[in-house]
């Protein structure tokens, strides 16, 4: 297992880095203009933002959220039929906390409390792979909390957790990223996952579209409970959260414990 957790990371890095790479040759939008974003310093400064809460979220994952999966598949209840194991088993499994994931990412945006933590992500002016890993360690902790419970109540071996976890991986970087793909190789691949032109609507900053679009993998989930935006991406959509703006990393950290005024 520890094995597979080693390769998990070398190939999760090296998609990333290859994206990454991907998104500066074939750009959909391009990150220096008709934003406020006006310098390649800015992007930098950007990027190693985003990267410095990923790498707090990575410290926080080795020393609580693994821990706490791991607790949670050990101590899960015992009740799972032969029926519900292998590999059937693993494909079931990960459509379960697909769509569970789903439902986790909508109540961030309905609920108030989690809405403040799950901001951090959303007010990124723009979108590159370096997105897909900005979270604040505060809903990194609370989902790794939701998430045990899952695992504990369907009695989910920690396989199935680490493929889906990796399987969320690949797809966030991938539906982050600034990649022109072909329309017709997008519009094809978007009727099964999601891909930039759908969760690229999710990061507009008009709070209708931010408020739909949540699928993470499979793209059905939002068909099937009416959450998908009509909106079409374009090119230089504005990104972000509506009438706020972004904030520096310690801004950030303290955010969602800032008083507001309703
Ligand atoms: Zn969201």
């Amino acid at each position: 297992m520890f094995d597979f957790l080693q390769y998990k990371g070398v190939l999760v890095l090296g998609f990333a880095v290859a994206l990454l790479i991907a998104e500066r040759l074939f750009p959909m939008a391009r990150p220096l203009v008709a934003t406020h974003l006006t310098d390649m310093a800015a992007m930098v400064w950007r990027m190693a933002k985003n990267l410095s809460l990923a790498g707090l979220n990575g410290v926080l994952s080795w020393l609580i959220v693994v821990p706490v999966s791991a607790a949670a598949a050990g101590y899960a209840l015992d009740w799972r039929p032969d029926w519900w194991t292998g590999s059937h088993g693993l494909v079931i499994d990960i459509l379960i906390l697909d769509c569970w994931i789903y439902w986790w990412h909508r109540a961030n945006h309905e609920v108030q409390f989690l809405w403040r933590f799950h901001e951090v992500h959303h007010l990124d002016e723009f979108l590159d792979v370096t997105s897909a890993l900005r979270f604040h360690a505060g809903e990194v902790f609370l989902s790794s909390l939701v998430r045990a419970s899952v695992i504990y109540v369907l009695d989910m071996p920690l396989t199935s957790i680490i493929v889906f976890e990796t399987v969320v991986l690949f797809g966030a970087i991938f539906h982050h990223s600034n990649l022109k793909l072909p329309p017709a190789l997008e519009q094809v691949l978007s009727m099964i996952i999601v891909t930039p032109s759908i969760h690229w609507v999710h990061h507009h900053a008009i709070r209708q579209d931010t408020d739909s679009n949540y699928a993470t993998f499979l793209s059905v989930w939002d068909r099937l409970f009416g959450s998908r935006s009509a909106t079409r991406r374009w090119a230089d959509m504005p990104i972000g959260v509506e009438k706020r703006r972004d904030e520096g990393l310690p801004g950030l950290l303290i955010r969602p414990f800032r008083p507001r005024k309703r």
